[in-house]
């Protein structure tokens, strides 16, 4: 628990939440300003700012859960599509430093933007970022 973090404290029960799912590694509740109905977030128990900090239990499980998440809003919201966001650092939009997911429903034609100019690669550029990334796992 980190003094004055927000999701320590929902974690902690200490703010009150819509919870959705609760286990040893994860609580998963309503988002507060939803990007659109139904937009959940996964905390995890364990305070840690991002991705890169987080522990390998948590780690295996999010999938899993994010899985049965994305089912469940799927047969309730019947959602055309639904996105998983996960922000790492504030240059990538992260605005609470506890590591977290987003599950977001998407219908069709619904003008929400979550995008990028799609860029390129020179000519052998790409294979050599593969090849420096992968020298580093
Ligand atoms: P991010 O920009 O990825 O750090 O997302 C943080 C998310 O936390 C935002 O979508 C907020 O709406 C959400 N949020 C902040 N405070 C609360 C809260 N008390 N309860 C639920 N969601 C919250
Ligand atoms: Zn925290």
């Amino acid at each position: 628990m980190q003094g004055n973090c927000i999701f320590c404290k929902i974690n902690a029960g200490e703010i009150p939440s819509a919870t959705v799912y609760e286990d040893e590694n994860f609580k998963v509740i309503m988002d507060i300003s939803p990007a659109a109905k139904g937009h959940m977030i996964m905390l995890s128990k364990r305070h840690c700012a991002n991705l890169l900090e987080l522990d390998d239990e948590s780690a295996a499980s999010a999938l899993i859960i994010a899985r049965k998440l994305a089912r469940a809003l799927k047969e309730e919201l019947n959602c055309d599509g639904i996105n998983l966001v996960q922000n790492n650092g504030e240059a990538s939009g992260q605005t609470v430093f506890h590591f977290h997911i987003h599950l977001i429903p998407r219908y069709d034609n619904d003008q929400m933007s979550l995008g990028w100019t799609p860029g390129k690669y020179e000519d052998g550029e790409a294979a050599t970022f593969a090849a420096a990334l992968a020298a580093r796992l």
